[in-house]
């Protein structure tokens, strides 16, 4: 890959709304893709979706610190720039915003986003604070690059749905997209976390996939109890020995909120650690009710 078909990298706010104004004033559509790096086949769905609505792609590749809790993985979590602008130029990318630390939360930085509800249960009660550093992230991008539309993952459904929730409250002009999980042949969600897994762990993390595929496979076959098809998903998922179930959640998927019973479509959702690796993953289980 030849450095000329690299996207433009910059680093500093100055710079990306420098480049940003000429596009802007030639009426270009810009697209923002905000990521963490490590890019693979999830992340390059959501570039590609841009690259076919917008005019202007922007990619943000920063590992946000404020959304990592202090026993959490940020010293480790892959940093692989290179590959990264190589899989961008693949996908013909304009621009990539790499900030530092020091250029995103200034001296003094005192200002937090906080998102009501929806942001409380799940990867909110496991994770503490993490929604607060993600929605003040966001909102700080959807600054910085003033884009039309910006894209997520479903992967991180709960994610997007705080962040629909921060662009409704805060009347921000922004669309967004949420894009279908994108899985490894043999089903498991892709995450820049996978590279953390050994082999036999990569194995044994495919009980995430199995257990929604057994939920959904209840639900069509009419199992409308919430408790059984989630003691069906914790039967699969403990046939990893060495599993920990931080949630299996069958909930509402506007609200977030648990189901009695299963009478419209049910969002399932669970974290799990395989080898002390976090995983996530869900699926909307859905029939005709
Ligand atoms: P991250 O780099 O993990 O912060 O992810 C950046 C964006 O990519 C988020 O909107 C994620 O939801 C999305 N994403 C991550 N993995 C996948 C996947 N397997 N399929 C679709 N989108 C994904």
């Amino acid at each position: 890959m030849t450095d000329s078909s690299r996207p433009k990298v910059v680093t500093t706010v100055a710079e990306l709304r420098d480049t940003l104004a000429s596009v802007r004033r030639a009426g270009g559509k810009i697209g923002l893709v905000p990521t963490m790096g490590a890019l693979h086949e999830g992340h390059l769905s959501l570039v590609r979706r841009a690259k076919a609505e917008c005019d202007y792609t922007v990619v943000s590749i920063y590992v946000n610190p404020s959304q990592f809790g202090p026993q959490e993985d940020l010293g480790s979590y892959p940093r692989t720039l290179e590959a990264d602008l190589d899989a961008l130029a693949g996908c013909g990318v304009e621009l990539a915003f790499v900030p530092v630390d020091q250029e995103v939360y200034g001296q003094g930085h005192a200002t937090w986003v906080e998102v009501g509800s929806v942001a409380e249960p799940l990867e909110g009660q496991c994770r503490p604070g993490h929604f607060c550093g993600v929605a003040t992230i966001v909102l700080k991008l959807f600054n910085m690059v003033g884009a039309e539309v910006a894209y997520f993952g479903q992967k991180d459904y709960q994610q997007a749905l705080v962040i629909r929730r921060m662009v409704e409250d805060l009347d921000l002009p922004i669309e967004l997209r949420v894009c279908p999980i994108v899985r490894e042949a043999d089903g498991l969600a892709m995450s820049s976390r996978n590279a953390y897994l050994s082999l036999g762990g990569r194995q044994r993390a495919l009980v995430l996939y199995r257990s929604l595929q057994l939920a959904s496979e209840l639900v069509r076959q009419g199992q409308r109890d919430p408790r059984t098809i989630a003691e069906r998903m914790r039967a699969v998922i403990t046939t990893a020995e060495d599993a920990r179930i931080d949630y299996i959640a069958l909930v509402d998927p506007d609200t977030l909120e648990p189901v009695g019973r299963i009478t419209s479509p049910t969002l399932a959702a669970l974290a799990v650690r395989i080898e002390n690796t976090r995983l996530i993953d869900n699926c909307l289980l859905n029939a005709e009710f």
